[in-house]
């Protein structure tokens, strides 16, 4: 049976030691401030915008939301966006995803301060990244990294799975577990023989929003599962992209879903919230 990786019990760990660290900039007159900005009316992007206040207000960050039409025009978001990088008491801005189509949202990323892009999609950073230099590291991979830091799993030299290549999940995992000395390869939708590529890894890491997609059968003894999708059953479940019941019997760690992935990544949000106010009053 696996161990299973709590990244609920992590994430408030983290959190506690955030909250320390907060409100050690609140004495020396520093406000860790985060703005979000979200564009239309899209409902799981409110309750994503939600929770994100509520481990605002759990770490003593603050929280500032801007909530703009759907009609809003590209020039009207721009400006919001550079007017928020010229404010001195932000220290973090990000935009909600997805917005409305007729937005460019590269254009939104590529506006958005390197130095206050804690979400971390700015080329500039995506760049840093590659290059193994200091930045700021988009949420989700960056929590994974951490669980493997936390369960003491060491990546070098193994073989390391990612099945999913977005730009927010799948693509930076490449470059952090790269870091770790990961022997990496990434899997798509475009993959022949996806088993083959699973069979073989020590460490399977799933980011693609199908439930129940990886089964025991397509996983080796011991290994390693970390499951990022989010997916909701019929019953109105939220369940990840692992056959959890079958595949936690061969595995050596899971993650579970709810309770996994998703708690740290709103926590390294956090993260780098605080460590964007802390660089820009250095
Ligand atoms: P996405 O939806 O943008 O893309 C899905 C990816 O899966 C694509 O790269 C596609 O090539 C790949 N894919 C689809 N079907 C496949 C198949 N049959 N075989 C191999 N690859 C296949 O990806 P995303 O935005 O990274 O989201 C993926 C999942 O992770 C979703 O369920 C999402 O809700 C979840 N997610 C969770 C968190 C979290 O905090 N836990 C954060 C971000 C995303």
């Amino acid at each position: 049976m696996a161990t299973i990786i709590d990244g609920k019990a992590l994430a408030q760990k983290i959190r506690s030691n955030l909250k320390i660290e907060c409100d050690e900039l609140k004495s020396r007159g520093i406000l860790p401030k985060l703005a979000v900005i979200l564009v239309g009316n899209d409902s799981a992007s409110k309750i994503y915008v939600r929770n994100k206040n509520r481990a605002c207000e759990e770490v003593g960050i603050e929280f500032e939301e801007y909530i703009l039409n759907s009609d809003i025009t590209q020039d009207e978001l721009i400006n919001l966006i550079n007017s928020l990088n010229s404010k001195k008491d932000v220290h973090g801005i990000l935009l909600q995803s997805p917005i409305p189509n007729h937005l460019d949202i590269n254009q939104a990323f590529r506006t958005i301060a390197p130095d206050k892009d804690v979400d971390g999609f700015n080329p500039l950073n995506v760049g840093k990244l590659t290059l193994g230099q200091d930045t700021f590291v988009s949420c989700t991979p960056y929590g994974v990294i951490k669980m493997f830091e936390e369960y003491n799993i060491d990546l070098s030299g193994k073989n390391l799975t990612i099945i999913g290549r977005s730009n927010i999940v799948g693509k930076p995992l490449i470059q952090c577990c790269l870091n770790k000395n990961a022997t990496v390869t990434i899997c798509h939708s475009k993959t022949k023989d996806l088993k083959e590529h699973t069979k073989n890894a020590d460490i399977v890491i799933c980011a693609i929003g199908k439930a129940k997609f990886i089964t025991e059968d397509m996983i080796k003894e011991g290994a390693v599962i970390i499951d990022v999708g989010i997916n909701r059953t019929e019953e109105g479940k939220l369940v990840g992209d692992v056959d959890f019941q079958n595949v936690e019997k061969k595995a050596s760690y899971i993650t579970p879903v709810p309770g996994g992935v998703g708690p740290m990544t709103i926590t390294m949000l956090m993260n780098n919230v605080i460590k964007a106010a802390k660089q820009l009053n250095m």
